[in-house]
């Protein structure tokens, strides 16, 4: 069944989710997708490597160590970079793994996210990681932002993107309906919300957006975190305090 051995891999307290399999419901054809988690950076973000039978793959969230992913990759063909927001854990790798790809894959590899809104921070990665002390992270300029309400056709899935702000003004989530996974950054956590507590951060609007775009997905889908463990959609709405009324 789509997601349960995902939920069962959850359930079981496990911390890693690497080729899970998922099969599509309708249709009759079943589309294999993998997820493989790579922790990134001193902060330990979780690069998510989305990946099908074919050896074709999509990279969300290089926040930086793009050795360690490429390593993971192992020639895997890249459709995509995709970004949910734009601070230095989740996109300071971007800019150097597409640059990477594009000279193995001899074919352009568009980044793909966030909201245009997050701009401003992508803008400034540099400043961002000088602050933190991390080396080796880059600005990065997106092929194309993208926008809550639209569909990627990746890895021959649809991905729905929703806008989520309150974390940073322009996070999105991407949404595999099919696989019923949701990569959601840093906005929804096993147990917690992401930071609202920076100059552009919005407590309400984060809780809204989660409330709006996420706990309205199924409760077995599985929701991929930007930091620690999995959850899923079923878990966070019994038990994270953040969201019961
Ligand atoms: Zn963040």
């Amino acid at each position: 069944m789509s997601g349960g051995c995902c939920v069962s891999l959850v359930a079981q307290g496990l911390t890693r989710y690497r080729h899970i399999r998922t099969d599509r419901l309708e249709g009759g054809a079943v589309t294999p997708l993998y997820a493989k988690r790579v922790p990134v950076t001193p902060l330990r973000q979780n690069c998510t490597i989305l990946s099908n039978d074919e050896g074709r793959a999509v990279v969300v969230d290089p926040g930086g160590d793009v050795g360690d992913i490429l390593q993971h990759l192992d020639g895997m063909t890249v459709e995509a970079i995709l970004l949910t927001h734009g601070h230095l854990d989740h996109a300071g790798g971007a800019a150097a793994l597409k640059r990477a790809l594009e000279k193995q894959q001899g074919q352009p590899v568009p980044v793909l996210g966030p909201d245009r809104r997050d701009e401003f921070l992508l803008q400034s990665i540099t400043k961002q990681a000088a602050a933190f002390g991390i080396p080796g992270m880059e600005n990065v300029a997106p092929d194309r932002f993208v926008e809550g309400g639209e569909v990627l056709h990746l890895l021959g899935q649809d991905l729905h993107v929703a806008h989520v702000p309150g974390h940073t003004p322009g996070h999105v989530v991407f949404v595999d309906h099919d696989n019923r996974r949701v990569l959601a950054g840093d906005t929804l956590f096993r147990g917690t919300v992401g930071r609202t507590d920076f100059a552009y951060g919005d407590s309400q609007a984060l809780v809204d957006g989660i409330r709006r775009h996420l706990l309205t997905l199924s409760d077995d889908t599985v929701v991929l975190c930007g930091h620690g463990m999995p959850t899923t959609i079923g878990e966070e709405r019994r038990t994270n305090p953040f969201l019961i009324s």
